[in-house]
């Protein structure tokens, strides 16, 4: 049988390609040599990310983001921060214009309407050769000058949100940082509603992941997050956030950070080589929310494999994002049917975008 594509919630491919200056078109093998020799981030010459290596993972439709943060002066901060939201709106117009010109070039296709999903989702169930379909998602709204920018992100194309990134956002508290919406987040919130948009929980605070949910009624996801009971940490999903994502139908994208997958890892010093890091230990976390929900509906893939790391943290059994499809191997293993490893590979989250895309 041929394994069902994926649908891959969450990669920061723009923020690689213009903040790492990797170029995604070429094949793996020369991204890793163009970085060598380079110690600026943590992750160099060892991407597991390229659009070929997707093509040959079969990931037919990813959620791609827009991502530029406001330097608040505080905490960890994984990806640059700017100076002003000016600076940082228009750091999402140039990654806007980097999809855009891959996509001129035929490296994907933009997806930004049902029509848009449905045309090629029957091309991908077609053909046996995969393309992939990308949704805009804005991970940290920051770079919104204010909540009347979304209108415009809209009209460009973004279909998704996520208010917060690392610590305090101008929207909302993020990782490593506590407290409730200001009253900007909740501006956003309603203006996302009023345009239909998919909240993005993953990274909010949880005083801010329990107010979106009670001031937003649209469609939400959970576009790459693992399970606290699992790996203790605020970054994670509690089992009790779990059965209210699933009580609103929403999907949780199993996310394949080492730090988030096995407890007492300390990042920039452990590496999954001394760790044994596999892949089995994320299908723990993906079964520990189909254990809550008592199905496979409610899980699928959100890797973040660009998201700022590269193979040092990552399972020592993918070499990059062309190998996801060992974890459905594992899940069959498990005694996953057809009809549940295609919820996960894809199928989950395609029934939160049939639900929000016009
Ligand atoms: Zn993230």
């Amino acid at each position: 049988m041929t394994a069902p594509f994926f649908l891959d919630a969450h990669l920061d491919l723009a923020l690689n390609a213009l903040e790492w200056n990797r170029d995604l078109t070429r094949p793996i093998s020369q991204i890793r040599a163009a970085e060598a020799g380079l110690r600026d981030k943590a992750g160099r010459g060892r991407g597991t990310v390229s659009l070929p290596e997707m093509r040959r993972g079969r990931v037919g439709l990813a959620v791609v983001t827009q991502l530029a943060r406001v330097n608040r002066n505080e905490g960890h901060n994984p990806v640059a921060a700017w100076q002003s939201p000016a600076q940082a709106w228009a750091m999402t117009q140039g990654q806007l214009a980097w999809y855009r010109a891959l996509e001129e070039a035929g490296e994907f296709k933009m997806i930004a309407s049902r029509a848009d999903l449905e045309t090629h989702i029957a091309l991908l169930e077609t053909y046996g050769e995969i393309s992939t379909g990308c949704i805009l998602s804005l991970e940290g709204a920051d770079s919104l000058i204010t909540p009347a920018y979304l209108e415009r992100a809209y009209s460009q194309g973004l279909r998704a949100v996520g208010p917060a990134h690392y610590g305090p956002g101008r929207y909302a508290h993020g990782t490593n940082s506590t407290g409730g919406l200001p009253p900007l987040g909740r501006q956003l919130l309603a203006e996302m509603e009023r345009l239909g948009m998919i909240l993005d929980v993953t990274h909010l605070s949880d005083a801010c992941f329990w107010e979106a949910l009670e001031n937003f009624s649209g469609p939400v996801w959970a576009s790459h997050h693992n399970c606290r009971a699992l790996v203790p940490h605020q970054r994670q999903l509690s089992d009790d956030q779990i059965r209210a994502l699933i009580e609103r139908d929403a999907v949780i994208g199993a996310a394949l950070d080492g730090w988030m997958i096995i407890p007492d890892w300390v990042q920039g010093k452990t590496t999954s080589e001394e760790r044994g890091l596999r892949l089995e230990h994320v299908v723990e976390h993906i079964d520990h929310v189909c254990q809550i929900s008592g199905n496979t509906r409610h899980t699928g893939l959100g890797s973040d494999l660009d998201g700022g790391f590269g193979g040092e943290q990552t399972p020592c059994d993918l070499d990059t994002i062309g190998d996801v499809g060992r974890l459905c191997d594992l899940l069959r293993a498990h005694g996953w049917s057809v009809e549940d490893l295609t919820n996960f590979a894809h199928a989950n989250f395609l029934r939160i975008l049939r639900r929000a895309l016009l």
